[in-house]
């Protein structure tokens, strides 16, 4: 009886704390808006179904099987994989969800794509990519038998890959473009404040066994409670949230955006790592080592999805020779620009 009676009463919490909506169908085309709009009325003009989590201030949104999750307080709107900003916070009046003008052209419209997407039309997961060249500077990283030097190898490799993606129509940004230092905790910053949607580091290999060869990747395990809130993170949060218009103060928006940025990326770079990994090898005819979890510190405090590559082992005299060819730079570098790209527009 009791349990009975918990059930109902939550029963009871559940129903008053989800409030939604599923429009009837309309053969009203989308129309643009030029004002803010109510939500309800946005997404019962282009048939569009909803559910508002009042606790989580999260709404879902819901279009034949493509899916958006708008945060009430913040810009912020998950699509699918993607990140979209809108110019201004959605926000409640009088317990009605309110959205800005460009919802209409950044939400529904490419929810409707995407619902009506077919193969070779898609809208790219990702648009803006951060490739960030391993050590630098004084620190050359791997050295391999004849000198080769791992800082040289993958600057080279990045400036490579910077071109094919931007060929792509991809926005690229390098954390150095340069034989310079550049500390780890810049590179974080660098990516935060940037507003990308995925990090990439690229990395060559070094073992004590020689024999030791081939492609790995690598994204970072489930972090702990303390490295969740570790320093960096929380200043690099800093710097991603001053590209979003959360308002001031709002702690428990700010906990929520975390929250969601945190799974979308665990989720999304241990899928990358897997795919990047799998398909960069074949390309390159190199062993793939498969896609690990390690606790590297770039991929700990970035908070878009982010990879670690390790392209060959410097150690090994074989690979070594190969790393020194530009003809085997730039088919590395082709490899993992298809790569990423097939992954960013859901091609296999
Ligand atoms: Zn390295």
């Amino acid at each position: 009886m009791a349990n009975k009676k918990l059930l109902s009463a939550l029963f009871i919490l559940m129903a008053s704390v989800f409030i939604s909506g599923c429009a009837t169908v309309s053969k009203q085309p989308p129309v643009s808006t030029k004002r803010e709009t109510y939500l309800k009325d946005i997404c019962a003009r282009n048939n569009v179904s909803w559910q508002w989590d009042q606790v989580a201030q999260v709404v879902t949104l819901k279009y034949r099987g493509a899916k958006a999750k708008v945060l009430v307080g913040s810009d912020l709107v998950l699509m699918g994989e993607e990140r979209v900003t809108l110019s201004a916070p959605a926000r409640t009046v009088q317990s009605a969800v309110i959205v800005p003008p460009d919802f209409q052209s950044k939400v529904i419209l490419r929810l409707r794509q995407e619902a009506s997407q077919k193969k070779g039309y898609a809208i790219p997961k990702f648009r803006s990519i951060i490739i960030d060249a391993g050590h630098g500077g004084k620190d050359p990283g791997a050295i391999g038998r004849t000198g080769l030097q791992e800082k040289v190898v993958v600057l080279d490799i990045c400036k490579r890959i910077k071109k094919i993606l931007q060929q792509r129509g991809f926005k690229v940004k390098m954390t150095r473009e340069s034989d310079k230092f550049v500390s780890l905790k810049a590179r974080t910053e660098i990516a935060s404040r940037a507003a990308a949607d995925l990090f990439v580091s690229v990395h060559a290999n070094a073992a004590r066994v020689r024999s030791a060869y081939g492609f790995e990747t690598f994204s970072a395990p489930d972090l702990g409670f303390v490295d969740r809130i570790a320093t960096q993170r929380k200043i690099n949060e800093g710097l991603m949230f001053s590209n979003l218009s959360i308002k001031k103060n709002a702690l428990n928006v700010e906990r929520i955006v975390s929250d969601m940025l945190y799974e979308h990326k665990q989720s999304e770079s241990k899928l990358l790592a897997k795919q990047i990994g799998q398909k960069t090898a074949k390309l390159i005819k190199a062993k793939n080592r498969g896609a690990k979890k390690a606790r590297f510190y770039v991929l700990r405090n970035t908070l878009i999805p982010a990879i670690l590559v390790e392209v060959g082992f410097l150690s090994n005299s074989k690979e070594e020779k190969l790393l020194k060819k530009k003809t085997y730079r730039q088919k590395i570098a082709r490899s993992l620009a298809r790569s990423i790209s097939d992954y960013a527009k859901g091609t296999r």
